[in-house]
């Protein structure tokens, strides 16, 4: 055949090479979806897969709300507007994705800097600032608007079920390390890392910024469920609804290091108790017994910020995206749909 063989260098072709994400998280499944729509072919590998329970699968413990983040770039501000485009067009789609549009309820302990969370009001719909007497008078101001909260019990299956109907595969393994990735795809070309708090431990990433952050949540179960109660400051208290599952979810802690599967009683009283204080006409100060469950999960964090990098390493192109801390919801396709335009332009490499 000469000149015109097209598999001279032994390669697959470049549309039989599979994009592969190491990670079955929120993140690494919401950029499955959005490269299979794109017509990518996908993998993804993961020790822990949608529908798995494990403390260290932060992605099945989340409240999961859209909340505007403080303190970030005018990118990653735009990487939660993707977001919020997306799970309010799933939202409006129907049930289904686990997504509800729903109402919030924001009380500010002080006035907000221009850095805070208030640039998230062009964002959100009917946003508007509370007039005195329509909030507790012990706060400086409070905003309310809607927003949207993610069911991850419902989310996670519904992706996983998206991702194969669009021909993506999973495959569960624990892995070591990317190079016993590559080992595994030698054709492949592209690979993404959303291990999240995994990047810690694989022997050629070692990333010593990564850290566990605990959180444990009283999930109350009641029909009043479709505000969601937001107390900035130092009394750092949400209580996010989740329709779909009648019920409200109460928090937070965030404990550095703390790796216990056990429920703490003093802080889910704690966060009982903060809960009644933001929300009394909805959260009783002695709740049911059998009205109240826990949930307990690590948020994978990271010093400095998440990662979202692309590295070129022979010929393989390596995308990095994790660290999400507790955000990982609020910025998830944004993420996808950055790593979709990364995976393009390393594959163009690639290919032409
Ligand atoms: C209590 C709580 C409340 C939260 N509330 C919110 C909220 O309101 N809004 C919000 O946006 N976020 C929230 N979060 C944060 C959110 O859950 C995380 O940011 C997000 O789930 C991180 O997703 P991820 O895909 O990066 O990581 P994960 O979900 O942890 O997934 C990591 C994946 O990588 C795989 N993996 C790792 N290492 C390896 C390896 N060596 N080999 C094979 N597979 C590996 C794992 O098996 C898993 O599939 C909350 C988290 C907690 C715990």
């Amino acid at each position: 055949m000469g000149d015109c063989n097209q598999n001279e260098t032994d390669e697959a072709p470049f549309s039989q090479r599979p994009i592969v994400i190491l990670g079955a998280g929120i993140i690494g499944c919401a950029a499955a979806r959005q490269l299979l729509l794109k017509g990518f072919p996908v993998v993804l590998v993961a020790e822990y897969l949608p529908g798995d329970q494990s403390i260290y699968y932060a992605s099945a413990w989340a409240g999961a709300a859209w909340h505007a983040a403080g303190g970030i770039t005018p990118d990653q501000r735009y990487l939660q507007v993707v977001t919020h485009r997306i799970l309010l067009k799933m939202a409006q789609d129907g049930p289904e994705a686990g997504v509800s549009i729903v109402n919030a309820r924001e009380y500010l302990e002080q006035q907000p800097t221009p850095d805070s969370a208030i640039w998230g009001k062009t964002v959100v719909s009917k946003f508007h600032e509370m007039k005195p007497g329509e909030y507790p008078p012990e706060f400086h101001s409070a905003w309310a608007y809607e927003t949207l909260v993610t069911d991850p019990t419902r989310h996670m299956p519904y992706l996983k079920q998206q991702i194969e109907h669009l021909g993506g595969q999973f495959i569960r393994q624990r892995v070591d390390s990317l190079q016993e990735l590559y080992g595994m795809f030698p054709e492949s070309r592209v690979f993404i890392n959303a291990s999240g708090w995994g990047s810690k431990a694989l022997t050629d990433v070692q990333d010593e910024s990564c850290f566990p952050e605990r959180g444990q949540n009283v999930f109350l179960t009641t029909d009043r469920c479709d505000t969601m109660y937001f107390r900035n400051g130092k009394e750092y208290t949400y209580i996010i609804p989740r329709p779909l599952s009648k019920g409200i979810v109460l928090g937070g802690v965030k404990q550095q290091g703390n790796l216990s599967p056990e429920v703490d009683m003093e802080i889910a009283r704690d966060e009982i108790a903060r809960a009644h204080r933001l929300a009394p006409e909805i959260v009783p100060e002695h709740p049911a017994p059998d009205t109240v469950s826990h949930i307990i999960g690590i948020r994978p964090s990271r010093k400095g910020g998440f990662r979202l990098d692309s590295e070129r390493k022979g010929s393989r192109v390596i995308l990095s995206a994790y660290g999400f801390g507790g955000g990982g919801y609020a910025f998830s396709y944004g993420i996808a749909d950055a790593l979709v335009k990364m995976v393009e332009t390393a594959e163009r490499e690639n290919v032409v």
